[in-house]
């Protein structure tokens, strides 16, 4: 095999992430997705996963997959301008609407691409996109590839984003995003202030929703429904599947005349293939499981309610989040990582957060709830945290 001109660079690079903790490593996983794993051969009991209320492997949603395969077959086989749009994803598209209250909703194959695609898609030259520092990686990207300006203001402070919004009053368009919860501390952003904001500022408000729709408000519809939103303050909204649905893609709910530029102008929608029919099946499916099973979100905040509660008498270092992202502040890396080790060989599987996803010296346990773990499962974490942080 050939190697690159350039690889002995490659080799240095590698072996510093080595050296310094921060190697990357892809795990293989046998069987579903749930509460137990397993992982590398071996069975954990998984605080990891992004699967909320516990719907990746619901029979519902495997039935409704199957039977659209057998209707629709596998690959989509084209873009969803060409012909590989089905009448399962339109189906999807209107039923989003209806969820979130607004006039349209384009799918995307991705979170990741919805991102690019409405960043890009919408703003231009001449235009300012101002973001949370801690957003997902997908919006800043977006926002790389778009060529408007980009201003970033400290985690949710609001007077910076009063003073970002004033920086940009020469550009021509204003659009403020945010992570509707976010992702790596699981806080929730202060939707009614940067609501507030954009209308003074006459700026435009794009909430990505990951980690907030299925979990957030009394029909898991999210921030939106969290603050209490009226219909006439709606932000753009981004929606992903492979967290609390359980599936996978993504979609951007807006207004008319935001989605048909979408779909004339956002290159991450035109120039992919659609997701397969039966996923957007399946996620018609977790639609329905996501609006009429309140359950799953009682059950959700209970155990997020037991942790806080236990983890604080351990006096773990617990951040602000009422969500079901409950990072454990560690500081160092090392540490961080080798806290995670001694969870696993107690069988239990957590993430182990390090920059450059999070700040330097912030390294973090980040674990994560589903509806489908257990009270006894939750003090089981708590036990194992009680040996291993007082060692
Ligand atoms: C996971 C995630 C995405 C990306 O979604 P994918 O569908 O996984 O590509 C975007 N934004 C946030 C906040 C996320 O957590």
């Amino acid at each position: 095999m050939a190697s690159l001109p350039w690889s002995q660079q490659l080799v240095e690079q590698l072996a510093d992430k080595k050296a310094t903790g921060r190697y990357r490593r892809q795990r293989t996983r046998l069987g579903e997705q749930g509460v137990h794993v397993v992982i590398d051969g071996q069975k954990r009991l998984s605080f990891c996963s992004n699967d909320y209320l516990g719907l990746a492997s619901h029979p519902a949603l495997k039935k409704a997959f199957i039977d659209a395969v057998e209707q629709e077959g596998v690959g989509a086989g084209a873009a969803h301008l060409l012909t590989g749009h089905s009448h399962y994803h339109q189906k999807l598209e209107l039923a989003l609407a209806e969820f979130t209250g607004q006039q349209r909703v384009l799918l995307f194959s991705s979170g990741y691409q919805a991102n690019m695609g409405i960043i890009d898609g919408l703003m231009t030259r001449g235009d300012t996109v101002i973001q949370d520092k801690l957003n997902h990686a997908s919006l800043l990207d977006g926002s790389r590839l778009s060529e408007a300006d980009l201003l970033r203001y400290p985690h949710a402070n609001m007077s910076l984003l009063h003073k970002r919004l004033d920086k940009a009053c020469t550009a021509k368009n204003k659009l403020i995003v945010s992570d509707g919860v976010f992702s790596m501390d699981g806080d929730i952003a202060p939707l009614p202030e940067i609501m507030a904001q954009a209308k003074q500022h006459h700026a435009a408000v794009l909430l990505d929703e990951a980690h907030a729709l299925g979990v957030l408000g009394e029909h898991g519809r999210g921030s939106v429904e969290y603050w209490n939103l009226g219909q006439d303050e709606l932000p753009i909204i981004m929606g992903t599947f492979g967290k609390a649905f359980g599936t996978s893609g993504a979609f951007i709910a807006a207004d008319d005349e935001v989605i048909e530029t979408l779909i004339q102008q956002a290159r991450s929608y035109v120039y992919t293939t659609a997701q397969p029919a039966a996923i957007a099946a399946a996620t018609l499916a977790s639609l329905t499981l996501v609006e009429q099973e309140s359950w799953r979100r009682e059950k959700l905040q209970s155990l997020i309610s037991q942790f806080r509660a236990g983890a604080k008498q351990l006096g773990l270092n617990l951040m602000d989040s009422s969500t079901a992202i409950q990072p454990v502040l560690i500081g160092d890396d090392q540490q961080a990582i080798n806290i995670g080790k001694a969870l696993e060989e107690k069988g239990l599987l957590v993430g182990v957060i390090r920059p450059p996803t999070v700040p330097e010296g912030s390294a973090r346990l980040r674990i994560t709830f589903s509806a489908n773990h257990t009270e006894q499962q939750v003090t089981q974490l708590l036990d194992a945290l009680e040996v291993i942080c007082a060692d």
